[in-house]
């Protein structure tokens, strides 16, 4: 195998008995296991894990004739001419590291799937950011359905990029998410169009810097066709659009909450409007839909809606589309979700606001708010959140691993403000924190369960976070 094959793209890489090693079972490893065996190639799947599901997954894939090692994650098998890694696998594997050494190429599952579309296939839209990809990338599908387009969301959440380029599905276009993973193992993906929605530290302990992670995050712009998509509010994002090399003629295309410039799309007295991909932008703008459309009309989702709306134009759709489109979507659970309503106070669960960019935005919703918080805190401080959300808390309950971070930032920023302290992580711990929140609660407040954390210490994820503070509300309200 010439080494040209794996790394230019526009050859088609021939996996006809070629040794490559997944890395990581799981779902993106057993799938890719499984397509790359049928493709002919000679399959190593080598996992760090020997657990019960890993050895599951490991009989499956030995049944079909292909190898498995569990236990042993970071040895390069013998002859590996390819790596295809699971997204999270950090780049300072000893893994990698070998592979380096030895001149092997290392994919992920978005490059592989990239490579394997076939030559006509669906052009994708492509959405990445700290906050909002999953929202961002399920509005822009609603409102390719609504223009009539054959279309899906996929990424993380619904159908499989893998099974989107090579199932018998057709696709006009793909709306896809990309996390900033997934972006540094995918070298070679060209989209249509993308964009960066918004960029705050996250993950660092993973990509090791912040310019390392601005950079994967970039990544996704380049060789853009038609349009590299900008947060206006959020000047990193319009600097990686400067630093891409894109395709001759693609555009730079700002999205903004205040009135737009011409090639930005904005708001204009409670109107979405486009002033990029309208005819004579310099004077003209196109109306696309009302803010009340936008379901919920928080900022940060207007945000979103008006980046889809911009991905969604850049692909020819009608403006009557966009509005249709926005009018279809309901968010996904654990996403501002209101629970109910007790004794007068509002119950919110937003379990899926994991760090404190995306808790910013939810605390900034709601004017009186008893909030819950705590987990993992991934590196991150809470100073800046604090601080800037400090007026409007009633009180805090924190839970969590490293819950003690929060609270030495609210004796800092807000000594006044009641904060209970929670010191128990089993499964009841939920409901305590819901009954001390109740407590603290006054008539019109909000209880806003936006952890500004991961949930791993006391949970599997955060949907299940998320289901534990709905079970706790539903016992309140009994
Ligand atoms: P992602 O797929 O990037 O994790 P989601 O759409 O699932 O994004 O939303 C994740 C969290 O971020 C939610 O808690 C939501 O309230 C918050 N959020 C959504 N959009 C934004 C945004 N544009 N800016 C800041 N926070 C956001």
């Amino acid at each position: 195998m010439g080494s040209g094959q794996v790394t230019d793209s526009s050859v088609p890489f021939e996996f006809q008995g070629k040794h490559v090693t997944v890395a990581g079972l799981g779902v993106s490893g057993v799938p890719a296991a499984k397509v790359l065996h049928g493709l002919g190639a000679r399959v190593t799947v080598v996992n760090d894990g020997a657990d019960e599901r890993a050895r599951a997954q490991a009989a499956e894939l030995e049944a079909l004739g292909i190898t498995v090692r569990l236990g042993d994650g970071d040895t390069l098998p013998d002859g590996t001419e390819l790596i295809v890694t699971a997204p999270g696998w950090k780049p300072t594997k000893p893994l990698f590291t070998a592979a380096g050494q030895a001149g092997v190429p290392v994919w992920g599952d978005v490059e592989l799937a990239w490579r394997l579309r076939r030559p006509d296939s669906a052009p994708w839209l492509a959405v990445t950011g700290t906050n909002g990809k999953t929202t961002t990338v399920q509005m822009l599908a609603s409102i390719l359905k609504a223009a009539g387009l054959r279309t899906a969301a996929v990424g993380n959440i619904g159908v499989s990029l893998l099974d989107a380029v090579t199932g018998d599905e057709e696709y006009d276009v793909l709306a896809v998410e990309l996390s900033s993973y997934q972006l540094h193992w995918a070298p070679s993906l060209r989209a249509h169009s993308a964009a960066v929605l918004n960029l705050a530290p996250d993950h660092l302990d993973w990509h090791g810097s912040m310019e390392a992670y601005a950079a994967d995050k970039g990544r996704i712009y380049e060789g853009n066709h038609v349009a590299c998509v900008y947060n206006v509010a959020d000047k990193a994002t319009e600097d990686l659009v400067r630093e891409a090399d894109v395709e001759e003629g693609c555009r730079a295309i700002g999205f903004t909450l205040g009135s737009p410039a011409p090639s930005q799309l904005g708001v204009v007295d409670g109107i979405l409007v486009d002033r990029a991909f309208v005819e004579n932008r310099h004077k003209n703008a196109q109306e696309l839909a009302e803010v009340s459309d936008v379901n919920p009309p928080a900022p940060h989702n207007i945000a979103n809606a008006l980046a889809a709306a911009a991905l969604a134009r850049a692909f020819g759709v009608p403006a009557a589309a966009v509005r249709d489109g926005l009018r279809a979507f309901t968010p996904d659970a654990h996403r501002i979700a209101h629970v109910a309503d007790v004794d007068g106070v509002a119950y919110v669960d937003d379990s899926k606001a994991t760090n404190t960019h995306a808790t910013e935005a939810s605390l900034a919703a709601y004017e009186s708010i008893v909030w819950i918080a705590g987990g993992l805190a991934k590196g991150a401080t809470f100073d800046e959140l604090v601080a800037g959300a400090a007026k409007r808390l009633r009180g805090a309950v924190l839970i969590g691993a490293d819950r003690a971070l929060i609270r030495e930032a609210l004796a800092r920023h807000a000594p006044e403000v009641p904060v209970v302290d929670l010191d128990r992580t089993d499964t009841g711990a939920m409901l305590q924190a819901v009954q001390e929140a109740r407590r603290l609660a006054r008539p019109g407040d909000t209880v806003l369960l936006a952890p500004a954390c991961a949930s791993m210490d006391m949970f599997t994820n955060y949907n299940q976070r998320g289901d534990a503070f709905a079970r706790a509300v539903r016992e309140l309200g009994a």
